[in-house]
């Protein structure tokens, strides 16, 4: 099937006679008729359904689909990105581990990294997604597991070079994981390019429409866990914890995405629930009509922005001297996604002047849905960092984060021109 294919029937597909709409499996457990059926499934030796927190046929539909947008092998949805996140790191990483991340990534995922995990006793090692090869070999050491970048920065909206990454983090014997948030499968396929694992939020333009919180992981199966089994021995050597399973040997290029459930989300418990993947499978399903019209509508409204005496400045890859378009050509041709980054001249007044005279734009924590809307990190999403750590991530105080939406550009491109009017610099 192709992508569009895909995003329609892929995950479910209806035997004789039964839904054609996915059914949501509103149900905590399952019955068996025999204790030792049920020990089976208990034991892993088994695939089957006891208790929702594990796995629920609804969400595995929903992750399958995006499974196969992907191009993995398997997957798992989480309740939200920041879960994806976490136990995308976690599974592989503990006390003791460090892991390296590009710094200009979405705040949450930020404080995650730089702050929760580190009391957790895992350091994240942040570098700069410019930096030559030399400069980032030289952030690895003997503990470092992995290596995390989005494939589209939230909110600086930088475009991520994943074959240089690929090949840095193998040649040190670690998976490349990636956020592939901004980008969704319709637009760039990371595993194409050498990455191991991909994240998302599905609370962006895979739910679309600012609907449910979600999140997913998948694996390409491609890593080669075995080959540095010292490294990854929580997937290389006897889980005790769960009747002294290795999970490589038992599951192979299934192995961690079915340690993350076994073990993280047996204990962690972020599961999604059944109603929100209902939601985010409708969603998916038009995911390919929705992003080129994004992209479209986004790269008229960059062009205007661009060339306005009052914008100081904008990051948007799909134009054509933005620092980020050759990448941008290379791993996103089709367009990038709808969120740009801008600053007005007049600096953080002006920008809020700007916000504020908006009608039809709405402020909204939020990007990536069916409705144009914009923030101000500065003033909201990553109001708990300091001038200093905003720099340090690329984030300027002026910026401000517009996702532009799937209505009529026209209405979109009238309302920022009469606010930039309103604007004195
Ligand atoms: C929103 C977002 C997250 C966090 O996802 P939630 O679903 O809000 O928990 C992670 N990464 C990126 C790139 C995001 O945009």
């Amino acid at each position: 099937m192709k992508i569009e294919s895909k995003c329609i029937h892929e995950g479910y597909k209806p035997q004789n006679g039964e839904a054609r709409a996915l059914p949501i499996y509103q149900s905590t457990t399952w019955k068996y008729d025999t204790s030792e059926e049920m020990g089976k499934l208990f034991d892993l030796e088994k695939s089957g359904y006891f208790y929702t927190r594990l796995q629920n046929p609804t969400n595995d539909c929903v992750a399958n689909k995006i499974c196969a947008l992907e191009g993995g092998v398997a997957a798992m949805l989480t309740s939200s990105g920041q879960a994806a996140n976490f136990y995308a790191v976690f599974n592989i990483c503990e006390a003791g581990d460090s892991f390296i991340s590009t710094k200009n990534i979405y705040g949450g995922t930020y404080n995650l990294f730089d702050v929760t995990l580190r009391k957790l006793g895992i350091e994240c090692i942040f570098i700069d997604q410019d930096a030559s090869e030399e400069e980032i070999d030289k952030a690895f050491k003997a503990n470092t597991k992995l290596v995390f970048g989005e494939t589209i920065a939230n909110p600086i909206v930088s475009v991520f070079d994943i074959e240089k990454f690929a090949k840095i983090a193998h040649k040190h014997g670690v998976p490349l994981i990636m956020d592939n948030t901004f980008a969704t499968p319709i637009n760039c396929r990371p595993f194409e390019f050498g990455c191991d694992i991909v994240t998302h939020s599905t609370t962006k333009y895979m739910d679309g429409h600012a609907l449910t919180v979600g999140g997913v992981i998948v694996d390409s199966g491609n890593f080669d866990w075995m080959k540095y089994g010292d490294k990854f021995h929580g997937l290389t050597t006897p889980d005790e914890s769960y009747h002294g399973i290795t999970y490589c040997e038992r599951f192979g290029k299934g192995a961690y995405i079915t340690k993350a459930t076994a073990q993280l989300m047996r204990d962690f418990g972020s599961i999604q629930a059944p109603q929100n993947a209902f939601l985010l499978n409708i969603g998916l399903e038009t995911l390919h009509l929705r992003v080129p019209r994004h992209c479209e509508n986004a790269l008229k409204v960059a062009k205007f922005l661009s060339t306005h005496p009052k914008v100081a400045w904008i990051n948007y890859s799909d134009l054509e001297n933005d620092k980020y378009h050759a990448l941008q050509q290379k791993y996103l041709p089709n367009g990038s996604c709808g969120v740009m980054a801008f600053g007005i001249k007049g600096g953080r007044s002006a920008s809020l002047k700007f916000m504020d005279s908006l009608k039809f734009v709405q402020i909204a924590t939020h990007v990536a849905d069916s409705k144009t809307c914009l923030l101000h990190p500065a003033s909201h999403t990553h109001r708990q960092m300091s001038d200093e750590q905003l720099l340090a991530a690329g984030i300027k105080p002026d910026l401000i984060r517009l996702s532009v939406g799937i209505e009529s550009v026209d209405d979109i491109l009238e309302d920022i021109k009469q606010a930039l009017d309103k604007v004195e610099i």
